[in-house]
C-alpha cells in the first residue's frame, strides 16, 4: 500500500464539497486571502502537490479550516459585522447600514471621459493616493484592470496617475481578495475596490484574523461596487463574440444598464443585448447572492438610482463619510441628494426573489445553504 501523495484534511474538503462543488463559489479570492495553499483557475483548488494537513497549514486552521470561515458564502452574523465595522446594527434590510446616501461624480474631465459612470471611485482613489490625506496615509489601492481581451486582472496602484489604468467595469469575476494577503504585510494601509462577495470576504478576514493586529499595521478601506451578477470570463467572452460577431479586443466599453448589455465597438458602433440572454452563464453563486449593494464596504458605489454619468453612493462608515466630505470640500467630487432609493431597492428585491428560488432548489438537493443572521 502506498500513502497518497497529496493528503487533504477535511478542512479544505469542506469548502470544496459544501461551497465550490455545489456551485456557490463566486471566485472572490477570499479563501486564498487566508491561505497560500489555495490557487485559482476556473475555481479554487489546492496548489499542485501541496497537502492540506492542518498542522502544516495556516496557524489557526480548525475542524472546518480558516478558508471555510473566510468564505463569504459560509454563515456569519451580519449584525455582529455591522456593529464591529460601523458601530451600529442596520435597520434597513435592503441597503444595510448607512450614514448617508448621495449622488456623486468626479470633477476631473479626464477621469470622467474614461470612467464607467461618474468616475467617483477613481477620483476618490486618486485623492487618497495623492498625499492630501495623512491620517491614515494610504500606500496603495488594489483594483481591477483590463488585461488582454477584457480578461480582468488584479492591479496594485501606488501612484494617483496609475489609477487611470483601472477605470471602467469589467463584467467578469476574478479572485481579487487574495491580493491582500501579501500586499497588506508590506504596505499596511490599503484601499480595496471589489464586489459584495469580495468585500465581505475581506471583512471576514479583518473580523476573524486581523482583530489582534494593531490598526497602523493592517488598515483596509473598502469601496464596494453594486453588483447584480458577474460572469465567468471564458463564457462571457465566447457569448459576446458569438452574438456580436466582433472580436472582444475591438470593444471599447461595456455597460449593463436598464436590463441591457450595451457594447461600444472601436469604430463607434453601439450594440445592445437584453441581459437575460446571458442568463445561462450567470453562476449559481450570483443567483444566490443578495448582497447587491456591498453591505460591508466603507462606501458602496453604483449607477442605479443616479442620473446618467453620475454615481449613487451609500456611505456607511465614519471614515467613509469623512473621505467623501473632504473630497467634496477639496473640489475632487461634487455631490447632490438626488438618488432614487426605490430603484436600488427594486434590484435588491429582485435578488431576494431569485435567492428564494435557489435556496428551495438547494434544499431539495440537500446542498449547503449558509445562514446570514
Ligand atoms: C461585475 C460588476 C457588476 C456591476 N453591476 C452593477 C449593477 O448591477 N448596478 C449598478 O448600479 N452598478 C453595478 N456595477 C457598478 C458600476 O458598473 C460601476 O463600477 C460603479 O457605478 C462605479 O462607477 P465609477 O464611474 O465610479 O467607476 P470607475 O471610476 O470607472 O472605477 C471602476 C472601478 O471598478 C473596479 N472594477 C472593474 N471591474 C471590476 C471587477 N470585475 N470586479 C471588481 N471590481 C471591478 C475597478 O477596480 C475600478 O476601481 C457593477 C460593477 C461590476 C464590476
Ligand atoms: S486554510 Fe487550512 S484547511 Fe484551508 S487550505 Fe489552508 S491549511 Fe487547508
Ligand atoms: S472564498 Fe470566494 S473563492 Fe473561495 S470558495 Fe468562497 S466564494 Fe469561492
Ligand atoms: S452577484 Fe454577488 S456573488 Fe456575484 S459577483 Fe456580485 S457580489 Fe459576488
Amino acid at each position: 500500500m502506498f500513502a497518497p501523495l497529496i493528503e487533504e484534511s477535511l478542512s479544505f474538503l469542506n469548502l470544496k464539497k459544501l461551497v465550490i462543488d455545489s456551485g456557490l463559489c463566486s471566485l472572490c479570492g477570499s479563501c486564498g486571502l487566508i491561505c497560500e495553499k489555495i490557487d485559482y483557475k476556473d475555481l479554487p483548488s489546492l496548489k499542485k502537490d501541496i497537502s492540506c494537513v492542518v498542522s502544516n497549514g495556516a496557524k489557526t486552521c480548525g475542524t472546518l479550516g480558516c478558508c471555510f470561515d473566510n468564505c463569504p458564502m459560509t454563515s456569519f452574523s451580519k449584525k455582529e459585522y455591522e456593529i464591529a465595522f460601523f458601530g451600529e446594527e442596520s435597520s434597513d434590510p435592503d441597503l444595510g447600514f448607512f450614514k448617508k446616501i448621495v449622488s456623486a461624480r468626479s470633477t476631473n474631465n479626464e477621469i470622467l471621459s474614461r470612467a464607467q459612470n461618474g468616475g467617483t471611485i477613481t477620483s476618490l482613489l486618486t485623492y487618497t493616493l495623492s498625499g492630501y490625506l495623512t491620517d491614515p496615509k494610504y500606500t496603495g489601492a488594489i483594483v481591477t484592470r483590463k488585461g488582454e481581451a477584457w480578461n480582468p486582472i488584479p492591479f496594485f496602484a501606488s501612484k494617483p496617475e496609475e489609477l487611470l489604468l483601472s477605470t471602467g467595469s469589467i463584467y467578469s469575476r476574478l479572485p481579487l481578495s487574495q491580493q491582500i494577503r501579501t500586499l497588506l504585510r508590506e504596505k499596511h494601509n490599503l484601499i480595496f475596490v471589489g464586489t459584495g462577495c469580495q468585500t465581505t470576504g475581506v471583512r471576514k478576514y479583518q473580523y476573524n484574523f486581523l482583530n489582534k493586529v494593531p490598526p497602523e499595521r493592517a488598515h483596509l478601506f473598502l469601496i464596494g461596487v453594486f453588483c447584480y451578477e458577474n460572469f465567468p470570463y471564458p463564457q462571457f467572452k465566447d457569448t459576446i463574440q458569438e452574438k456580436s460577431k466582433v472580436l472582444i479586443d475591438r470593444i471599447n466599453k461595456m455597460d449593463i444598464n436598464k436590463g441591457k448589455l450595451v457594447i461600444t465597438i472601436e469604430d463607434g458602433t453601439v450594440l445592445q443585448y437584453p441581459i437575460k440572454e446571458f442568463n445561462h452563464i450567470v453562476p449559481e453563486a450570483c443567483k444566490f447572492c443578495t448582497n447587491f449593494t456591498a453591505e460591508f464596504a466603507d462606501i458602496s458605489v453604483g449607477s442605479v438610482g443616479a442620473d446618467d454619468n453620475w454615481n449613487s453612493l451609500i456611505i456607511r462608515s465614519k471614515e467613509g463619510l469623512e473621505l467623501v466630505e473632504r473630497a467634496e470640500d477639496d473640489g475632487i467630487i461634487e455631490t447632490t441628494t438626488k438618488v432614487s432609493l426605490e430603484s436600488i431597492r427594486k434590484n435588491v428585491a429582485r435578488k431576494m426573489l431569485l435567492n428564494e428560488k435557489i435556496v428551495t432548489k438547494r434544499r431539495e438537493k440537500d446542498f449547503y445553504v449558509p445562514n446570514y443572521y
